[in-house]
């Protein structure tokens, strides 16, 4: 049997150095004339879809399905340029391509994505820091807003692809955020969590992971945490 590891991106497998923030900014003015529509709006651990509503509500402004997906696949454009730019952090974390090659020989593990990112941006990011081979199929924002639902689907996307993976109790959810092991804990599977996005391993221990770890460098450390 397959334990399928679940990777977040943002915090989790790299930062993109404030280019999403930028994107949907940039998007926002552009269709709403609205600037800074997500300057303070939490965004780690949180889908993408949300991310948006939240901005739309505070700046009073109604769109339907119809027009929040047209935003998105906006946002995607501006995001494919803003990506190229410099910014604070921007980069792989820690160990990411040296543990992502070991788990590619490890028997008994398959990588795959559970992001709040719609699943063209989690493409963009993948592709520009050049691992998206790494991982087989997904869960992305677009497929539910609430990230809680999202390790059911990425599981029977695992199964349509081949993977034995018998429940969502054999995943592991990787993350930085409690939101990540709460979207674990909701499928009963496993939760690892790294401090490298905005939480300690102080906070990330107290809000109940399973294991926690600094980061992604130490391939055997990471492998024990997993189970
Ligand atoms: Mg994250």
């Amino acid at each position: 049997m397959t334990r399928l590891l679940l990777f977040d991106i943002d915090g989790t497998l790299l930062l993109s150095g404030g280019a999403g923030t930028r994107a949907l900014n940039r998007t926002f003015e552009e269709l709403f004339g609205v600037e800074g529509a997500f300057a303070g709006i939490p965004v780690a651990g949180r889908t993408d879809p949300i991310i948006l509503d939240d901005a739309l509500e505070r700046a009073g402004i109604r769109a339907d399905a119809d027009g929040r997906a047209r935003f998105l696949a906006r946002y995607c454009q501006h995001f494919e340029r803003e990506i190229l730019l410099p910014g604070p952090r921007k980069g792989l974390m820690p160990g990411v391509r040296r543990l992502l090659d070991r788990l590619q020989h490890t028997p008994g593990v398959v990588c795959a994505l559970l992001t709040g990112n719609v699943a063209r941006a989690a493409r963009i990011k993948l592709e520009h820091f050049e691992v998206r081979r790494y991982f087989a199929c997904g869960a992305y924002g677009d497929d539910a807003p609430r990230r809680d639902d999202l390790v059911p689907i990425a599981v029977e996307r695992a199964r349509r692809i081949g993977i034995d993976v018998d429940s969502p109790g054999a995943a592991v959810v990787i993350g930085d955020t409690p939101l990540d092991l709460q979207c674990a804990r909701a499928a009963g599977a496993r939760a690892v969590c790294v401090a490298t996005g905005s939480f300690s391993t102080e906070e990330l221990r107290r809000a109940g992971a399973d294991a926690v770890l600094p980061d992604l460098a130490d391939p055997e450390c990471f492998l024990a945490a997993v189970g």
